[in-house]
């Protein structure tokens, strides 16, 4: 799905990316923190050009994503996939046991 990639400044001086996809925001921060909350006032401040995928974003800005919506490579759905771990599945279509789960032996 093709979304558009700006700047954006967010409250009084604070430059941000913002992709949208026409109805889903994503900020993130210049260094491709993802911005959960976002003051009311933001404004775009320059196009950046179209991202489908983290690679996109990347290469327009310079900052691998941490969180992205993508196409989910099993089921096809657009999904808030963690970059991070860069296999385009979504939550739902993980294998048993493959997502990542922190346990820490005593
Ligand atoms: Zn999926």
């Amino acid at each position: 799905m093709l979304k558009l990639l700006y700047k954006v400044e967010l409250g009084s001086d604070t430059e941000a990316y913002l992709v949208s996809d026409g109805t889903d925001f994503l900020f993130y921060s210049l260094d491709a923190i993802y911005i959960a909350t976002v003051p009311p006032e933001w404004r775009l401040i320059e196009k950046l050009g179209t991202v489908e995928r983290a690679d996109d974003f990347e290469r327009l800005t310079g900052r691998r994503p941490e969180v992205f919506i993508e196409d989910c490579r099993v089921c096809g759905l657009p999904a808030l996939l963690l970059v991070e771990y860069d296999d385009g599945v979504c939550f739902d279509c993980q294998p048993e046991g493959g997502g990542e789960v922190m346990e820490y032996a005593n």
